[in-house]
C-alpha cells in the first residue's frame, strides 16, 4: 500500500527504532509512548486491522503473536507483565491502518483501559 505509514517503514521509506524483526514481522519504538515500554509490532504484509490479519489465516497472526512475546522477553518486562493491545477500528482509537500490537510495559497498567 504506496500511501500507508506503516507499510513505508517496513520500506524503510520513513525512519523507525526497530526493535526486533523476523522474515514476516517488524517491531519498532511507538513515536509517542505511553509506558516505558511501548513497541509497535507489525507484519510486513499489509492488513488493514486483526480482523483482517485473522481472517488471512496463513500462520501471520500467529507470527505477530510470537513477536510480541519475543520483544516483551527482550524489552525485559515480560516477567513483571506486559500488555498486547490491539486498536481495531476507529471507535477503538485506531488510527493506523496497517494492524500493528501495542507492546506495552516497564509500569503499572491499570484497569479497564480508557
Ligand atoms: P493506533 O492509534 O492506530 O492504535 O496506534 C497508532 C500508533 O502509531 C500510535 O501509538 C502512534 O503514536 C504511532 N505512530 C504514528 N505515527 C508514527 C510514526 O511515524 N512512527 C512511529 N514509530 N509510530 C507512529
Ligand atoms: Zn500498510
Amino acid at each position: 500500500m504506496s500511501d500507508c505509514l506503516f507499510c513505508k517503514i517496513v520500506a524503510k521509506e520513513i525512519p523507525a527504532e526497530i526493535v526486533y524483526e523476523t522474515g514476516r514481522t517488524l517491531a519498532f519504538r511507538d513515536i509517542n509512548p505511553q509506558a516505558p515500554t511501548h513497541v509497535l509490532v507489525i507484519p510486513k504484509e499489509h492488513h488493514a486491522d486483526a480482523a483482517a490479519l485473522a481472517e488471512a489465516d496463513d500462520g501471520l497472526a500467529d507470527e505477530v503473536l510470537k513477536a510480541a512475546h519475543a520483544v516483551a522477553v527482550q524489552e525485559g518486562v515480560a516477567e513483571g507483565g506486559y500488555r498486547v493491545v490491539f486498536n481495531t477500528g476507529a471507535g477503538a482509537g485506531q488510527t493506523v491502518f496497517h494492524v500493528h500490537a501495542h507492546i506495552l510495559g516497564g509500569r503499572g497498567l491499570t484497569w479497564p483501559p480508557g
